[in-house]
Order: structure tokens, then sequence, then C-alpha cells
């Protein structure tokens, strides 16, 4: 079994989906009390996210490339980044790295490719619905026609991804919001919906909509799992 390296932190809530979801799945595919062999470099999320506003995306990478070697030093066999937004930067940490880098988008371009959907609704924070790193990875190497929801709708997403489920905090996050934007996207005739931000599936369950939701989270960690096995 190789070890998972999990860059993680962004946010902590998340990460611990992740560490529960790899340990489940590698449960189930070896039975017993079989666990997954993981290192883990947990960032300060206060500080990814203040360079994140800043667009200061040199310094993220550097971030995310120096914790990724520090895990191939320690002795990890692939990383894992466990966030949608900062794998605007894995093509930098991939190229600065020996071992290999397991992509989110990748992950979730195969669970969409197994299921045969075309077009596809994403939401997740500003940088992933409006910058190319992870629609047009979709569109240009899986043909996928990618839909975002309106400006607006953007907007009032991402500040109550950053604002609210990024602090932990579910409690005010209004469901409804996300459930109207996300039924919006199916009535433009999104077939599933990408769920491309780690903390929303904290928030929105398959049963609050009728569209297929893709989880990120799930399926990384799932793909993670895996992974390690092969
Ligand atoms: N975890 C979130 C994601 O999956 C967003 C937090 C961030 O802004 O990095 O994109």
């Amino acid at each position: 079994m190789k070890t998972i390296g999990l860059i993680g932190g962004m946010t902590w809530q998340s990460t611990l989906e992740y560490y529960r979801i790899i340990n489940e799945t590698i449960g189930r595919k070896l039975g017993g009390s079989h666990s997954a062999k993981i290192l883990m470099i947990s960032v300060d999320f206060g500080e990814i996210e203040k360079l994140q506003e800043e667009g200061n995306w040199d310094k993220l990478s550097m971030a995310m490339t120096e914790a990724a070697r520090n895990l191939e030093k320690a002795g990890a066999g692939f990383i894992v980044i466990c966030t949608n937004t900062m794998h605007k930067t894995a093509d930098d940490v991939q190229e600065n790295t020996h071992i290999p880098l397991l992509h989110i988008t990748d992950a979730t371009a195969a669970v969409i490719q197994s299921k045969g959907f075309k077009k596809i609704g994403l939401l997740g924070t500003i940088f992933t619905m409006e910058q190319d790193f992870y629609k047009e990875r979709l569109v240009n190497k899986y043909g996928l026609d990618v839909i975002v929801p309106g400006r607006e709708d953007r907007q009032t997403i991402h500040r109550l991804i950053q604002e609210e489920l990024c602090c932990g905090d579910f409690r005010n996050a209004p469901k409804e919001h996300f459930i109207r934007v996300i039924n919006k996207l199916a009535h433009d005739g999104a077939e599933a919906v990408i769920l491309g931000c780690t903390e929303i599936p904290l928030l929105i369950k398959q049963e609050d909509v009728k569209v297929p939701l893709l989880d990120t989270t799930r399926i990384h960690a799932e793909a993670a799992a895996e992974f390690s096995l092969k």
C-alpha cells in the first residue's frame, strides 16, 4: 500500500471527511482492521485565505510545493491537495515534485464519464467557478460542457463559502440559497452538479435536490484510497 500524502487544513472540517472516507474505503477494500497509510501537512487556512484574497498565487504555489516536497521527503507515494481551489497551484506542485499528484478534477471527471454526463453545473469558490484551472480542464481534457451560476449567484456562493462554511458555521449558511442555485443549473440543462468546494457537501446532501450531485470530497478521497492500493 502506498502512503498517501495529504495537504490538508483547507479547511480542517473537510479534511476530517477526507481522513474518514479514505480510511473507510481502505477498510472496505482490505477488510478487518485495515486502515490507510497517511502523512499529512495541515496548514493554517487563515493564512491561505488571506493570500487568495490578495491574489498572491505565487506565494500559495510556493507553500503548496513546499508541503508536497516535505511529504515526498517523509515517504509519501503521492500527493493529494484536499480542496478544489488550491488546485490552481497543482501544475506547479507536480512540476516540482517527483511523485504523482492525484488531481481532484481528474477524479471528478472519471466519475462524470462513467455516468455518461455531458453537460454539468459547477459550484465552488469564485476562483473555481471563474478561472481556467478547473473549468478548462473539464472542457479541454474531457470534452465536457460546463455551466456556472450567474454573476450575482457566484458572488453570493463565494461569500457564503468564505464567511460561513470555511469558518465552520453551518447554522446560518442559507441552505435554500445553495438549493435554489443548484436547481437553476439543472433547469439550465445541467445533468449533474459538481459540488466543487469541499465544504459544500457538509451542508448540501443528495436528498436535498433531484439532480445528481458530484461530491468532490468523497470522489477525491475514494480515488486516493484506490490509488494507494494500485
Ligand atoms: N475548500 C474549498 C474548496 O474546495 C475552498 C476553500 C478555499 O478557498 O480554498 O475549494
